[in-house]
């Protein structure tokens, strides 16, 4: 522990800072050697994933490891200790900068457990929070309001610095990261068009080159920009869908829905014009789509049609699946419930079918007989599949030939990082989430993982605060004695975990409409540790995870407090 190092010297400030300095030298050439001994084994077996047993009792040891700082951070906040509150103290300058790039799922994470004792964090993000994307469909028909959703990073952990930009690109000669402050990140997505918000952090993609910039150094680097939403070159969708993916999308589809039954209720509308305006397209089966269009159901039934009793008749949500089945992550038996759950909450399900186009109102599509039909709609909901950032296809290029040979092998365009979440091919930077692809053993782009990872990185940075460069073996060193204790068994020297990360799965869940829901509960892969169930009866257990899987006791009261709203009063329908 370099801070420790520093600290156990109260010496004059000049040359504090030089024995500092030696210390930190010293350790870094030690653990330089070290690396160099362990690549050279690189033929060594790898270790056989661990039992889940193993990985439960490893995720227990270090939950309680986190719940103890975060604790102690706490009290030294609640009780003075100004030295960390303000980074001034005699450690600062051993503490290395972090810089994460990103506040979501695997940032938040990282926040959250960062021993901010040790380590200087800067958060760089367009948006100043993080972002509980699981109920962003409930929020997009006002079953749950907006800011029950989000927690500002300040608040997440008030030690760690916040930037309000994106990343533009990582100098990895300087270790310097250049931003570009962010323009009007929460403008009226309506006034720049629907689409716009999702795409509008996008760097080269327009808009990014005439704003101020600035540079921030980094010791480490944790890249965890997420993804963004894939069209697959289909033509329209940028033009003419509604994204699903951050909460403006979500405050632009909530008016857009209400807005769709207001104009086909405007007199003199015929039956054509009326049935186009309240059809509503949802692309894509996957979790996001499935849910979406199973709560709009929910909205058209329970409060649309006895506001707008003379067209809410002739409304139809119709969900566009490619596949021959929907959210194939669950087991074949959850898919075919999942189908007809969705049926019976009236929307009309059509599997087997390509847009090939999406027009201003209406989406071609080609059934898998080969047939094209036209579908016209008031509202498209694109939520067909992600794609990487501009950015995380930068760094896979700077890469070279070390992340070229991933993303051939597995035809990604992630970063692919190594057991320790290192970016193949560079040094001291790190990346998770679903910017990122495991080697090895690709990971679901799932908040779970996300979330995991983050507190795997935080752990990695508090304990070791090495990092060096990734993918220099693929195997970690064979010597542990117990080689998935990670609180227990670390190289002494090599300073980085012996235990790579371990992603252990708790399960899935998904909501289907009518207050129906499917959820897969499991414990890594041990199949005994199963538990499915579907319907109503999931329903309760999916709303029970929800409100516990909350990041704060605040969020929580405010979703209980939302949901007995909508029971009481219904869903507010006012367009703002
Ligand atoms: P994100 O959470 O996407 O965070 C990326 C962050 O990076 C954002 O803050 C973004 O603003 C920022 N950023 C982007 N570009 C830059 C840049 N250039 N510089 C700096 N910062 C940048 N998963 C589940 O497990 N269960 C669910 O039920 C579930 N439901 C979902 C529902 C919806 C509607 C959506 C959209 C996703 C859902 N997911 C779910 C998936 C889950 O949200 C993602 O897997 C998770 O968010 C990934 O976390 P991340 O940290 O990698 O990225
Ligand atoms: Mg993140």
């Amino acid at each position: 522990m370099r801070a420790t190092i520093a600290r156990a010297r109260p010496a004059p400030r000049a040359s504090h800072d030089d024995a500092n300095r030696r210390a930190t030298t010293r350790i870094d050439a030690r653990r330089r050697a070290v690396l160099a001994r362990a690549s050279a084994r690189e033929d060594d077996a790898w270790p056989a994933e661990p039992p889940t047993g193993a990985v439960v009792m490893e995720k227990i040891l270090a939950t309680a490891g986190d719940v103890g700082r975060i604790t102690k951070r706490a009290v030294k906040r609640r009780f003075g200790g100004a030295e960390t509150t303000s980074g001034r103290g005699a450690g600062e300058l051993a503490r290395k900068r972090v810089v994460v790039l990103g506040s979501g799922w695997g940032a938040h994470a990282l926040m959250k457990v960062a021993d901010t004792d040790v380590l200087d964090v800067t958060v760089v993000s367009p948006r100043n929070y993080f972002l509980f994307t699981p109920m962003l469909p409930s929020a997009c028909v006002g079953t749950v309001e907006f800011r029950s959703l989000v927690e500002t990073v300040k608040v997440s952990n008030p030690l760690v610095s916040f930037l309000a930009a994106e990343v533009v690109n990582i100098d990895q000669e300087r270790k310097v990261l250049t931003c570009a402050a962010t323009t009007d990140p929460y403008g009226d997505p309506a006034a720049s068009g629907d689409s716009a918000l999702t795409f509008k952090d996008d760097i080269g993609d327009g808009g990014g080159s005439s704003r101020e910039t600035f540079e921030v150094e980094y010791d480490y680097c944790v890249v965890a920009v997420g993804e963004r939403p894939a069209t697959f070159g289909v033509p329209g969708v940028r033009e003419n869908c509604v994204f699903l993916k951050e909460i403006g999308d979500a405050a632009a589809l909530r008016r857009r829905i209400v807005q769709c039954f207001e104009s086909a209720s405007i007199p003199g509308a015929t039956d054509a014009e009326i049935r186009s305006a309240l059809s509503f397209v949802v692309v894509g089966g996957g979790a996001t789509g499935v849910e979406f269009a199973g709560t709009l159901a929910d909205f058209v039934r329970s409060d649309l049609a006895a506001r707008y009793p003379s067209v809410a008749d002739k409304a139809v949500v119709t969900l566009l699946q490619s596949q021959s089945t929907v959210l194939t992550q669950f087991s074949a038996g959850l898919q075919s419930a999942a189908i007809s759950a969705l049926e019976g909450a009236g929307v009309n399900v059509r599997l087997s079918v390509r847009v090939s186009e999406v027009k201003s109102s209406s989406a071609i599509i080609k059934t898998a007989e080969g047939k094209v039909e036209e579908i016209a709609f008031g509202m498209c909901v694109w939520s067909a599949g992600l794609s990487s950032r501009p950015l995380t296809e930068r760094l896979v290029k700077d890469g070279g030939d070390a992340q070229a040979r991933y993303q051939r092998s597995t035809g990604s365009r992630k970063l692919a990082v190594d057991p320790w979440l290192r970016v193949v091919g560079s040094t001291d930077v790190l990346a998770l989430g679903d910017c990122s692809l495991l080697f090895g053993a690709p990971l679901p782009a799932t908040a779970q993982v996300a979330a995991q990872e983050g507190a795997y990185v935080a752990r990695l940075l508090n304990d070791a605060a090495f990092v060096g460069q990734g993918g220099v073996f693929s195997r970690p060193p064979a010597a542990a004695p117990i080689p998935w204790l990670s609180a227990l068994s670390k190289t002494p020297d090599l300073g980085l975990p012996i235990t790579p990360f371990h992603f252990l799965s708790l399960g899935l869940l998904a909501y289907v409409g009518d207050d129906r829901a499917l959820t897969q509960f499991e414990l890594g892969k041990s199949n005994r540790l199963r538990y499915e169930a579907s319907g109503r009866f999931a329903f309760l257990l999916w709303k029970s995870v929800y409100v516990t899987k909350q990041v704060s006791f605040r969020n929580r009261v405010l979703i209980l407090f939302d949901w007995l709203k909508t029971r009481v009063f219904g869903r507010d329908t006012s367009i703002f």
